[in-house]
């Protein structure tokens, strides 16, 4: 389980209900637009496709009409 996810505009400090986002998985998306156009991609690195996994929420901030997408990451399997 990740922890919750924040309850305040990281950019004004309005208390603001985040939702759970359903991650894409944009690595891929990008990955397999660029095989469309004739490019093999390498693979990324697993420290960044850890930097892109993780449970994602978004806000929509009333206050400075900021959208704000976090990530939430697991801690690490012991
Ligand atoms: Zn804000």
């Amino acid at each position: 389980m990740a922890g919750p996810p924040p309850q305040f505009c990281p950019w004004c400090g309005t208390p603001i209900a985040f939702e759970a986002h359903e991650h894409e998985a944009r690595h891929e998306l990008f990955a397999e637009q660029a095989r469309a156009e004739g490019n093999d991609p390498p693979p990324l690195p697993e420290r960044v496709k850890e930097m892109l996994t993780g449970d994602s929420y978004v806000a929509a901030c009333p206050g400075c009409r900021t959208i704000s997408h976090v990530v939430g990451h697991r801690p690490p399997e012991t």
